[in-house]
């Protein structure tokens, strides 16, 4: 039985990270840096590195992209509108 053996491996697996003790640190998502300052943007939720996005505005990198696209793009709608009334 395969089944049986892959569960024997499994368990000491598990006994072997016990002995060593150790708690992995959180990696930052960006940039993978193991941290204990990592900060948790508020709108994808991982978590990076105060190198890695605005710690005061709680936002990651990508997320901070994110935002500066949506608001030009408001700006481009509101100057085709003006051009319709010209006419
Ligand atoms: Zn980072
Ligand atoms: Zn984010």
């Amino acid at each position: 039985m395969h089944g049986v053996e892959s569960w024997q491996w499994k368990e000491d697996q598990e006994e072997k990270e016990e002995a060593q003790g150790v708690t992995p640190l959180p990696e930052c998502a960006i940039c993978g840096l193991e941290s204990n300052q990592l900060y948790k943007c508020k709108r994808c939720g991982e978590r990076f590195c105060e190198e890695c996005g605005s710690v005061e505005d709680k936002l990651c990198l990508f997320c901070l992209e994110d935002e500066e696209e949506d608001s030009s793009e408001e700006e481009w709608e509101e100057e085709e509108e003006d051009e319709e009334e010209q006419e």
